[in-house]
């Protein structure tokens, strides 16, 4: 069975896109069915904002649908930016704002104290079933950009499992067999 992808995010698309074809499972893009839905989060949490997602876009298709909500939970700051991770410096998806942000806020911050994960809820919906698959990666906030692979706070987050390597000095296959989608979509497809 075919499922309708949804995302705006291309990078979180292709890790998607890759995680999922591993889990033999076959997607297509709103796109390619000429669909653009703009959907508002305004969920409290990564689960319902997926959720709204996938719903909206199964909508629109008349076919399942998958999304995800993810984002970066820093301890010292309470779990932000949490659900506000793709706009917490302002514009939304202005990823340089942002990790400029995370570090001006963890100026002050020791090096203990500097953990962080990033959070992922893909959500499912066929018809009347919803089905939803959550994963975590944990590590901690650099203090300085690294790396130039993956998206969004990857140069700043160095994964517990990598010791010397930011996300983003990951490879993409790397990335995609450590990180929150990638533990997110195999629980979902457990469910499955
Ligand atoms: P969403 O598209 O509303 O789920 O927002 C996701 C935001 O969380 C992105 O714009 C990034 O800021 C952050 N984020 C989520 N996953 C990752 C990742 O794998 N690496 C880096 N940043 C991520």
């Amino acid at each position: 069975m075919k499922f309708v992808l949804a995302s705006h995010n291309k990078g979180k698309l292709a890790e998607m896109q890759a995680v999922l074809a591993d889990l033999g499972i076959e997607v297509v893009m709103p796109a390619d069915l000429g669909i653009y839905v703009d959907v508002e989060e305004t969920g409290e949490t990564f689960a319902e904002n997926a959720a709204l997602k996938a719903n909206a876009i199964m909508e629109a298709s008349g076919l399942p649908a998958i999304a995800d909500d993810s984002g970066l939970c820093v301890d010292a700051l309470d779990g932000a930016p949490g659900i506000f991770s793709a706009r917490w410096a302002g514009e939304h998806g202005n990823d340089a704002a942002n990790n400029q942000k995370l570090l001006a806020e963890l100026a002050d911050v020791a090096d203990e104290d500097r953990t962080a994960h990033f959070h992922s809820s893909v959500v499912l919906v066929r018809g009347q079933e919803v089905l939803r698959g959550d994963g975590d990666v944990q590590g901690v906030i650099g203090h300085e950009l690294r790396g130039s692979n993956g998206f969004g706070y990857d140069p700043l987050f160095w994964p517990a499992q990598t010791p010397g390597r930011t996300m983003a000095e990951l490879s993409p296959g790397e990335k995609n067999h450590l990180s929150h989608r990638y533990h997110a979509l195999k629980d979902l497809a457990s469910r499955l």
